[in-house]
């Protein structure tokens, strides 16, 4: 298995804060709590991202820097739909995260991570609409599958397809926590980068 090495390179709270625009970056996104940091921690086989954290408090842009094949950026944005902070707050959260979204040239891959067990909720479609209209292209990837039994997998999957989503691939489905579908996701992403 090809592995990667990996170091927090720079944390954000603001836009003048991003590094500068040197390597190619993939991008991940979604609700708080879907599993993001511990799936993060899980490809870079290092505990770099805080897992279990309050939801709703990591609001920084972090980006670590991945040597692989290719060298790269594997950007971690801050988890979106926690409704307990103030309005004020959710919305420093979205001007990051769209600024970032809307102005990084370096931007190869948005991974939208959603939790396997609910499928697509309001805001996961709101967020598709937005990323296809401005035309990056984004990969669904479901998380936790660990908490649904495997002969459920196909047809869940083929549920949430016919739904609609839009994702460059058919989705990946993994467990952060039993590491399945996690070798095929971290080498989906290195050849990706390096098409
Ligand atoms: P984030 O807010 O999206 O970064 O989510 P975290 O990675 O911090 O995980 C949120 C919660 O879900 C934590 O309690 C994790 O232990 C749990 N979790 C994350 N990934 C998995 C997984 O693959 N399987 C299971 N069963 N739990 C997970």
């Amino acid at each position: 298995a090809q592995r990667w090495k990996a170091q927090l390179a720079m944390t954000a709270f603001k836009e003048d804060q991003f590094p500068p625009q040197t390597l190619p970056e993939v991008a991940f996104v979604g609700r708080s709590n879907v599993g993001k940091s511990m799936l993060l921690n899980a490809l870079m086989e290092r505990k770099l991202a805080h897992v279990g954290s309050t939801p709703g408090k990591t609001r920084s842009v972090n980006f670590y820097k991945i040597e692989a094949e290719v060298d790269f950026f594997l950007v971690d944005l801050p988890g979106y739909g926690y409704a307990a902070r103030g309005f004020k707050e959710k919305e420093k959260w979205a001007k990051l995260i769209e600024q970032y979204i809307t102005q990084r040239e370096t931007l190869q891959l948005l991974v939208h991570l959603v939790d396997f067990r609910h499928g697509l909720l309001k805001n996961d479609q709101e967020l598709q609409e937005w990323i296809s209209q401005i035309g990056i292209p984004s990969l669904v990837v479901f998380t936790k599958a660990d908490k649904i039994s495997k002969g459920r997998h196909k047809g869940m999957l083929h549920s949430y397809i016919r739904k609609g989503l839009k994702s460059i691939e058919v989705p990946f489905i993994v467990s952060a926590q039993d590491k399945s579908g996690v070798g095929e996701f971290r080498q989906f992403l290195t050849q990706y980068l390096n098409r």
